[in-house]
């Protein structure tokens, strides 16, 4: 109970944290240097001190799981469910992006500022070299540049290599359990400094993008995050329900502090370790599946980009007022999907992957400049979104495996 207490202090701190950071940047309008001189900094420190721990926490959390599961199968059987889950699910939330665009006509009543159009695109890696980047060619390298999808991979081949050598293993697995742990309480600590940072990360974010930028934007916002929210509350809402009979509510409720860090950081990997914690304290995900579904989620599923590319995608064919058809429409679904999987857990990386979007489908890449000045906005969003995404998933996937083994005892 004590316990319980402590950790709803924290929530509240964070919730704090943020309200006065709103309040401050409101504040500091006019004086938005200020804040970005003086105030975003410490947002910097925080996130740096996240994002100095969260390689270690992935990659021995990850060697963790696998070990824990014990049998190369049974890795092979959750990493397919998981895989699966976070396709689907990323489909969906592209066509949702659409169909809300669509409907709602998202660029309609836009009037198209012409000194804003130039966006030099970051080019986008194509399909065969996002391929290829997945696999690293040094153990070192993806460690010191936090390239996560190479982490994960490096993780897996120790995690195999561990349980494949059997008696011999013992000792690098108990290395990397004694490692783990020493990561985890390491990430308790700066955890602990969560209040502040979600403070200092927030009062300049609304200090530079007061309400003068938005209001122009203000459809694609409210399209975009219409999509977010429905796309949660329908999807994740009807998948831990189905799945994993737990009720929505119990859901987001446990949900809320890894939510709100998401909307202030926007890092999917910075949320991690919240994630990690709340869908094992909180919804009862076990350690060594969320350790599992969670890093590779944080790095590869991300519903809420998606559901913005789908948005944007449109908003500019509208703008530019090109017709897209059904068949380009199914185009963008796909792309986007694998777009997702190639996006970075970090601020404002989706919307570099919306270049490869776009020229799916031969769209202006310079639209991108329409809703670069908004992206945070939109980027507080998605990340939200992509978080709840990976835990609705090691829910689900949790479940199915609890009942494939009281299924095998009762054999
Ligand atoms: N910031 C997002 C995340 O970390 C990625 C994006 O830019 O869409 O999940």
């Amino acid at each position: 109970m004590k316990n319980e207490k402590k950790k709803l202090s924290l929530t509240v701190q964070i919730v704090i944290g943020l309200v006065l950071g709103v309040i401050a940047g409101l504040l500091l309008q006019n004086n938005a240097a200020f804040a970005k001189e003086y105030i975003k900094p410490f947002g910097t420190i925080y996130l740096n001190l996240i994002k100095t721990i969260v390689v270690p926490v992935v990659l021995l959390s990850i060697i963790q799981g696998i070990i824990s599961l014990e049998d190369v199968k049974k890795v092979g059987s959750i990493g397919i469910r998981t895989v699966a889950y976070y396709m689907c699910t990323t489909a969906l939330a592209v066509t949702i992006g659409l169909l809300f665009a669509n409907l709602l006509s998202v660029g309609a009543g836009y009037v198209l500022p012409s000194e804003e159009l130039s966006y030099e695109a970051t080019a986008a890696p194509g399909f065969m070299t996002t391929l290829v980047n997945i696999f690293p060619s040094n153990i070192i390298q993806p460690l010191a540049n936090a390239t996560m999808l190479q982490v994960i991979v490096i993780a897996i081949l120790f995690g195999f290599g561990i349980i494949l050598a059997g008696e011999k293993g013992k000792v690098a697995a108990n290395v990397v359990d004694s490692f783990a742990e020493v990561s985890f309480k390491i990430m308790g600590m700066i955890i602990r400094l969560s209040a502040i940072g979600v403070f200092a990360l927030i009062c300049p974010v609304v200090a530079e993008n007061g309400p003068k930028v938005l209001l122009p934007l203000l459809k694609v916002i409210l399209v975009a995050y219409a999509a977010y929210i429905i796309h949660m509350l329908v999807v994740y809402s009807t998948s831990v329900k189905l799945f994993a009979g737990m009720s929505p509510l119990k859901f987001f409720k446990g949900m809320s502090q890894p939510m709100i860090f998401a909307f202030s950081s926007a890092s999917s990997v910075g949320v991690l370790p919240f994630n990690l914690e709340a869908t094992e304290k909180k919804l009862g995900v076990r350690k060594e599946i969320g350790s599992f579904v969670l890093p590779l989620g944080a790095t590869i599923n991300m519903d809420g980009t998606a559901i913005y590319q789908g948005v944007c995608a449109i908003f500019i064919a509208q703008i530019f007022g090109f017709d897209l058809t059904i068949s380009q429409q199914i185009t963008i679904i796909l792309t986007a999907t694998l777009a997702s999987i190639g996006t970075a857990g970090v601020p404002g990386s989706g919307m570099i992957m919306l270049t490869m979007v776009l020229q799916s489908v031969g769209l202006p890449v310079e639209g991108i400049a329409l809703v670069a000045g908004i992206d945070r906005i939109l980027d507080m969003g998605r990340t939200v979104v992509n978080i709840t995404g990976d835990a609705a998933c090691s829910v689900c996937v949790d479940a199915m495996d609890k009942k494939r083994e009281a299924k095998k005892l009762a054999k």
